[in-house]
């Protein structure tokens, strides 16, 4: 039977599957290139979380993540799916969960990190500024 999806769902879907190179992150790589911060690395698994984007010699660590996947505190991450909410709020959930383990696995091995979310990208002036303060700090 088709399955009647929302199309907000379906580009959340969509995002998943092709969950690497996505726009945000496109974004956030064109904010880094036009401040001259080059040399890092994309979505290394050997540490927790694969964060889209590593700077190792630095140990700065950024993840970029979508507001309504990752339960944002904004209008997007606090939206709730008008069905099948006992399929999507344990999954919502979990992934908060496992965002924070993460982090402190993070910290645990001495990086720091940047968690950028969907909603902050539209400001690109503001988004250059956090970038340049978090990478030369
Ligand atoms: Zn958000």
């Amino acid at each position: 039977m088709p399955d009647k999806i929302s199309p907000l769902r379906r580009s959340e879907n969509m995002r998943r599957i092709r969950s690497h190179n996505t726009s945000p992150e496109i974004k956030v790589r064109q904010a880094l290139r036009g401040l001259d911060f080059t040399g890092y690395r994309l979505h290394r698994r050997d540490l927790p979380g694969v964060p889209d984007i590593a700077f190792i010699g630095r140990r700065k660590a950024i993840f970029i993540h979508g507001c309504f996947w990752h339960a944002h505190d904004c209008k997007e991450g606090l939206r709730r799916p008008k069905s099948n909410l006992s399929y999507w709020l344990p999954k919502i959930d979990r992934n908060k969960a496992r965002d924070s383990q993460h982090l402190s696995a993070m910290y645990e091995l001495g990086w720091h990190v940047l968690t950028i979310w969907d909603c902050e990208l539209k400001d690109d002036a503001a988004l250059k500024e956090r970038l340049k303060r978090f990478l030369t700090s």
